[in-house]
């Protein structure tokens, strides 16, 4: 490690503190950066063979529970400046957490990102799987975006120079989001404040908030929904081990308080092959699984 770095290196930290499902095993380095600076310097004097993996706030991940080799640079909570820039843009660094920006947008009275506020992310995390609610995506507001691969510089990249899809980005490869300039559009007095305020009630009337788990574990097929496609399945509340289809909304896997990382993965498997066999569509997981198996 470089003598200038600032930020904190662990070992063998347990990675189900860090993910929102509450399971995961073990890190064996991680790397959390003081501030944006000193990610950039992480990132410029890594090797570019090391396996590294970029953690936000891992709400979209399921951790095998015999964890991760390699380096999990944590950009949560100290890589979080964000500013206006003139009257129709924001700049933010990728720690941010998605639910800042769209406050922050409101109270500027910028309209576009009210989207943003139940979506418990960072906003590197939400780039990079180009995360959406209530019929609008991240990548829609992005305008440009600071990137960084291991060992490289930062390159400055416009969002055309991106293949962007429904949940997924190509064009970053394994390199991090470091920031993004967002273009909203001039709102009136407080009323992005009253359509977040919905856009929230809306999801805790719909979704189970209160309970662990990663939100949408299988993305929507073509015009259908796979919560839809699982509770014609009769998969809601179906149990194994410590994780449960919700019984609130059926694309929910929920960590009823005891789960283990494979608990959950063997419910993914069971749910997507009963719904293959009883409606004939094989749903993809939205969800992101990686790591050793024990
Ligand atoms: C209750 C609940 C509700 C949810 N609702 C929604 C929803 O409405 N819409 C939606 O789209 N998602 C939703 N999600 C899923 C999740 O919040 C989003 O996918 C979010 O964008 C993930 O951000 P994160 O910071 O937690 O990323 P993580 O889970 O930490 O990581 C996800 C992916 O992003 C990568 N990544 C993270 N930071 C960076 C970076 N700086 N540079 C490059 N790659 C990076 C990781 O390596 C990983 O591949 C929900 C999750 C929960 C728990």
């Amino acid at each position: 490690m470089t003598s200038q770095l600032t930020g904190q290196l662990l070992s063998h930290e347990i990675l189900a503190k860090y993910t929102s499902w509450r399971v995961g095993g073990v890190a064996e380095k991680m790397y959390i950066p003081s501030d944006k600076a000193d990610l950039e310097l992480f990132i410029a004097g890594l090797s570019k063979d090391e396996p590294i993996f970029w953690l936000g706030l891992g709400s979209n991940l399921l951790i095998r529970d015999g964890g991760l080799a390699g380096t999990v640079i944590n950009t949560r909570g100290k890589v979080k400046q964000m500013t206006l820039v003139d009257e129709t843009h924001v700049y933010a660094e990728c720690g941010v957490p998605c639910a800042h920006i769209a406050r922050f947008c409101a109270e500027n009275n910028l309209a576009g990102a009210e989207f943003f506020a139940g979506i418990p992310g960072t906003l590197g995390g939400a780039l990079k799987m180009n995360a959406g609610a209530f019929g609008s995506e991240t990548w829609n507001l992005v305008e440009q975006v600071e990137t960084q691969a291991a060992g490289a510089a930062i390159e400055k990249r416009k969002a055309n120079d991106f293949d962007v899809d429904y949940r997924s980005v190509n064009g970053i490869d394994n390199a991090c989001f470091l920031s993004a300039t967002l273009k909203l559009t001039p709102a009136k007095d407080q009323k992005g404040q009253v359509l977040i305020k919905q856009l929230l009630a809306k999801r805790n009337a719909s979704q189970p908030t209160h309970l662990p788990s990663c939100g949408s574990v299988f993305r929507n097929p073509k015009d259908d929904y796979a919560a839809r496609l699982i509770e014609a399945s009769n998969l809601k509340g179906y149990k194994l081990g410590g994780a449960e289809v919700s019984t609130k909304h059926a694309n929910f896997i929920v960590n009823t308080g005891n789960a283990t990382a494979m608990d959950i993965e063997q419910l993914i498997s069971y749910v997507r092959d009963e719904v293959n066999k009883k409606q004939g569509v094989e749903l993809q997981t939205e969800v992101c699984i990686l790591g050793r198996y024990l």
